[in-house]
């Protein structure tokens, strides 16, 4: 699909607001500029040239994109690159093929109201080092999780301005979703800095899904630095030993202040 499908009102505007079909603008700029002008400038907007300049995945190829039948989302079909091999999502290595399962949806960025789909048929690799056949991993996506990282980066940057609500709501997506890529974020965190020192938490209880289920989040408040240090899926009691053990004793020894405006749960 061309970038220039979707915006052709937006080019076909001309300064002085008469509009000009796709092609009477095309052949217009090729009379004025001489030819290859507009098909160059045409052929630099397609989606997957912006794709492939934004989103480069080594060993995949963006093979097309089409809008869905019901014509709301646009969907772009992907592909390994020809012999490239797939890598065990275990030990992260490539390794020899096994066989395909269906085709996974993995949610992206939505573009000009939109919904954007990366469609892929993940393979699965036989093993040998963990001895086990295994799904692949793909660079883009996070173990079962439905959107692609961009899309829970994207998400997780908006969380942290607006609340999960409002996040969901202006990216007209659902809460889940948002807080699936604050959970992703935050756990990609935990697993890559470095902490430092945390003289201050603050710990937040919040119900979900119609009151039925609870989160615990907790924050380091120190002077300057403000962030979401861990996500529980239960209410406090039961799963603040989680956060301490994640966190290791090390850090959590230092901790000098908790700030919780919680009762006791009962
Ligand atoms: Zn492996």
């Amino acid at each position: 699909m061309l970038l220039s499908e979707l915006s052709i009102e937006i080019w076909t505007i001309s300064p002085k607001g008469h509009s000009l079909s796709g092609r009477k603008r095309e052949l217009r700029l090729e009379a004025v500029y001489g030819g290859g002008f507009a098909a160059t400038r045409l052929r630099a907007m397609e989606l997957i040239t912006i794709l492939n300049r934004c989103y480069r995945f080594r060993g995949f190829v963006y093979q097309h994109a089409h809008f869905s039948a019901d014509k709301k989302s646009i969907e772009v079909a992907v592909r390994p690159r020809k012999g490239s091999a797939a890598v065990c999502s275990r030990c992260h290595l490539a390794a020899p093929g096994y066989d395909q399962l269906a085709e996974r949806r993995f949610e992206f960025i939505p573009l000009w109201g939109f919904l954007v789909f990366l469609l892929y048929t993940m393979r699965r690799v036989d093993c040998r080092r963990c001895g086990v056949v295994a799904v692949e991993e793909v660079p883009w996506g996070d173990g079962k999780r439905t959107l692609t990282k961009a899309y829970m980066l994207f998400l997780a940057r908006w969380a942290r301005r607006l609340s999960w609500k409002e996040t969901a709501e202006a990216s007209r997506t659902s809460w889940d979703k948002v807080f699936d890529a604050v959970e992703h974020v935050v756990t990609w965190g935990l697993e890559h800095r470095t902490l430092g020192q945390i003289d201050t938490i603050g710990v937040d209880e919040i119900q979900y899904s119609k009151g039925h289920k609870y989160l615990t989040l907790v924050y380091q408040i120190d002077p300057g630095v403000t962030r979401l240090l861990w996500i529980g899926k239960e209410r406090t009691i039961e799963s603040f030993p989680g956060f301490f053990t994640t966190m290791g004793e090390e850090i959590t020894s230092k901790i000098v202040f908790i700030c919780s405006d919680m009762w006791e749960p009962t």
